[in-house]
């Protein structure tokens, strides 16, 4: 018996790829105009990959994607000559920008409804590797916790993003069931500790052979409620 469902959010609840490139956009458009020089030394596509460039090279901030990129912008205004403690002040004010930006999402059509139907029977719950913050999202009363990369410091799959969650609701894997879009982050983190896993595939990508499979597939989150039905 479901007791629990916990969700992804990038490209589960809302399509990610235009959301992250206009935070981008935003943030930097903000940086140049208060350090012009800064285009001198990098353009908005160098300056994000200083973000993964850090993130992979420096063990503590492996699963701190909001602080690399803040160290990120920080590195490069010294670069152009800033002092450390005024580009680090710029840098987070830039990631401000960045933030309010990467929350002006749009849920997909069928998102609000599913979660809040789903609400009704279950407890849910968030596990994520990004920086979103469901209470920013207008969805916050509908979810009793969030389980994230930056808190916990490390990322799905590790199975301990899971087991977290699930001594946060007190019940056992086989008691709930993950949603995402991702076949290695989500399904096999999912899979591997016992939780029940729904694939969410609107492009209808196939399976690979090494992949592991989900219990449930669907095409749209409406499809949902009547996929977790059928678990029981
Ligand atoms: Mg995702």
């Amino acid at each position: 018996m479901i007791k629990l469902i916990t969700f992804d959010l990038d490209d589960t609840l809302w399509d990610n790829g235009p959301v992250i490139r206009r935070a981008i956009h935003e943030g930097y458009s903000w940086l140049l105009e208060y350090c012009p020089d800064l285009a001198n030394m990098h353009d908005i596509a160098s300056l994000d990959l200083l973000k993964d460039k850090i993130k992979n090279s420096t063990p503590d901030l492996e699963h701190r994607v909001s602080e690399s990129r803040i160290v990120g912008i920080q590195q490069a205004l010294q670069s152009i000559g800033y002092e450390s403690s005024i580009a680090r002040t710029i840098a987070k004010e830039a990631f401000t920008r960045f933030h309010h930006w990467r929350h002006q999402v749009e849920l997909f059509g069928d998102a609000k409804e599913t979660i809040a139907q789903l609400a009704q029977e279950y407890r849910l719950g968030i596990i994520t590797n990004g920086n979103a913050d469901v209470n920013r999202l207008g969805l916050g009363e509908f979810f009793e916790f969030t389980v994230n990369s930056e808190d916990m410091n490390r990322s799905k799959p590790d199975p301990e993003m899971f087991h977290h969650a699930l001594k946060l609701a007190g019940v056992r894997p086989k008691q709930a069931i993950h949603i995402g879009d991702n076949l290695i982050t989500d399904v096999r983190g999912a899979a591997e500790i016992g939780m029940k896993t729904v694939w969410f595939n609107p492009d209808g990508k196939p399976i690979g052979k090494d992949d592991t499979v989900p219990d449930f597939t669907v095409k749209t989150l409406a499809e949902i409620p009547a996929a977790i039905r059928q678990n029981r």
